[in-house]
């Protein structure tokens, strides 16, 4: 018998042109003084402005904050909560990637409930309430606009996590014109991460439940497929649209049943090196998944099993090797650095990574191997 609960946002919109109706959804959520948080880029590429008209012409007064930062640091999520409330919002949108949306979900509770971030890092210590809270995700993805997690930078280079279910949207909205446009690499990146969601999910030691398999496994299936189109061709609206609904369900699912050792890894490489998420994962999957094998097997050969249809009669050991090759081979394929060297990683820091990787047990726990010291550092060995 299966014991569980599941969460996740209460509306979610899937709709081309969907941002253009953000006016509507806005009011719709009794909103009249808006505070959307986005990056400069988005603007220049001229991403906000039917979202924009659409505000105006529902009577929506809004402020529009594009100081985000990537993997935001503290500072200048407190400097956006200030503007919200100099700006007297009532309601916040976060549109782009996961950093906008990140803060987006701080801004709504904050500027709601005054709190200091170092009391709130953690599972649950957040109160509420917060203000009305839209996400508009712009790449595939974070999947941040369906988890409860909102992850910072501290001034030591650490990155903690907010977690609470204070940090769902009202609304996710998905509206996959939006992320046309995104270069080949931010594609990549994302979309491994992405990838990297629904197999850590599925493979979660402590949360797993039918329905974020459920969810994992229909997300993998459609980001292993359409990932090599999307970053080859960027253009085709049903690509981007798969793309969007895998890190959607992805995220569903992490929400529900936690990310491990890879993530765990990944964040001290941001940390330190400024690296974006979705790099950092790529850097130290495939020595993760390796390093899980032996005690990851059967749930690798399930995963194996349901995105290559030449596995589907086979044994575990060979459909869960034939998992392992399979995506180590799309990880190889992505156009960005491969390697720890090469994305600037100094070898004599890999005690300090595998030391600080230690740190995030809140995600070791998930993975289906245990992680000591030693293991951390080989895998970075591995993957340098
Ligand atoms: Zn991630």
């Amino acid at each position: 018998m299966s014991q569980f609960s599941f969460e996740t946002a209460p509306k979610i919109i899937c709709e081309q042109d969907g941002a253009n109706r953000l006016g509507e959804i806005a009011k719709g959520l009794g909103i009249s003084r808006l505070f959307l948080v986005t990056d400069v880029g988005l603007i220049k590429a001229k991403l906000l402005d039917g979202a924009l008209a659409s505000l105006a012409a529902a009577g929506v007064a809004a402020t529009v904050f594009s100081d985000v930062l990537a993997d935001p640091p503290e500072l200048s999520v407190q400097a956006a909560v200030e503007a919200a409330r100099a700006a007297g919002a009532d309601g916040v949108v976060g549109f782009g990637g996961g950093s906008s949306m990140d803060t987006a979900k701080l801004v709504a509770l904050l500027a709601r409930t005054a709190q200091a971030l170092p009391d709130i890092y953690g599972i649950g210590l957040a109160r509420g309430p917060r203000l009305p809270l839209i996400q508009v995700p712009t790449t595939a993805g974070t999947g941040s606009e369906v988890t409860p997690i909102s992850i910072l930078t501290t001034p030591n280079h650490e990155k903690k996590g907010v977690v609470s279910p204070l940090l769902y949207p009202d609304v996710a909205l998905l509206d996959s014109r939006l992320t046309l446009g995104l270069p080949p690499t931010v594609t990549a990146m994302t979309g491994i991460d992405a990838m990297v969601h629904a197999i850590e999910s599925f493979t979660t030691r402590l949360k797993k439940n039918p329905l974020s398999d459920a969810l994992a496994i229909k997300a993998l299936q459609l980001l292993y497929a359409n990932l090599p189109a999307a970053v080859n061709d960027g253009t085709d609206a049903t690509v981007r649209e798969n793309m969007l609904l895998g890190s959607l369900f992805a995220g569903m699912a992490f929400a529900n049943a936690p990310v491990g050792a890879v993530h765990a890894l990944a964040y001290p490489l941001g940390g330190h090196y400024g690296l974006p998420h979705g790099l950092t994962n790529s850097l130290v999957f495939v020595a993760v998944l390796k390093f899980n094998l032996a005690a990851a097997e059967g749930l690798y050969a399930e995963l194996g099993r349901a995105i290559l249809p030449d596995q589907r009669g086979a044994a575990d050991r060979e459909a869960a090797a034939a998992f392992v090759a399979a995506i180590s081979a799309r990880v190889a394929a992505m156009p960005y650095a491969q390697r720890l060297r090469d994305a600037g990683v100094k070898q004599d820091d890999l005690p300090v990574l595998a030391r600080d990787a230690m740190n995030v047990q809140r995600l070791l726990v998930n993975n289906p191997r245990d992680v000591a010291y030693e293991d951390a550092l080989a895998i970075y060995q591995a993957a340098f």
